[in-house]
């Protein structure tokens, strides 16, 4: 396989990638496989590292939001009541089932971390960072999971674009 940007042999590279989550702030998905060209500095990702990356961070958000203090969640019929639904129609919500209200599942029970139901009622998005966020040089590298969000750890940065709907909150 050669450069399409100059004809160069591609050689294989692992790597740390950046991924700034929302939930999560700056995460670094470890051992990603690339390709660099040897003549210029194109990159790209080899096949299905997309899909690790994003697994990665889907964990690392669990991960955290299992962490917060029990007495941060509140029930499904407690959450449908401070946004002014029925249960039934808090459950069939779709953003909501794909998380855009961040949640835990304790004992096969979903639990909703009670800030993130108040952020949702006021912006219709109730994923809220649950780190303390450095500062960000790079406004572009802090946003949206379908934008250019992932960046090499090293030397020339690259951006590359996460195809819209790869990254699925289930
Ligand atoms: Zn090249």
């Amino acid at each position: 396989m050669q450069c399409n940007n100059c004809g160069g042999t591609y050689i294989e590279i692992s790597d740390d990638y950046k991924f700034e989550s929302l939930i999560a702030g700056t995460l670094w998905a470890p051992d990603i496989h690339s390709l660099r060209c040897s003549r210029c500095t194109n990159r790209l990702l080899a096949p299905g590292e997309h899909k690790k990356i994003l697994d990665y961070v889907r964990d690392k958000e669990s991960e955290l939001i299992s962490q917060q203090p029990i007495s941060h969640f509140i029930s499904a019929g407690e959450a449908a009541s401070m946004l002014a639904m029925t249960k039934q129609a808090f459950s069939k919500n779709k953003k909501i089932i794909r998380g855009f209200i961040l949640f835990t599942v304790i004992d096969d029970r979903k639990y909703y971390l009670k800030k993130s139901v108040e952020q949702f009622k006021l912006t219709g998005d109730g994923r809220i960072c649950l780190v303390v966020k450095e500062e960000y040089s790079d406004p572009l590298s802090w946003g949206d999971y379908s934008g250019k969000i992932i960046k090499f750890r090293q030397k020339e940065p690259i951006e590359t674009t996460i195809p819209e709907g790869a990254f699925k909150y289930e």
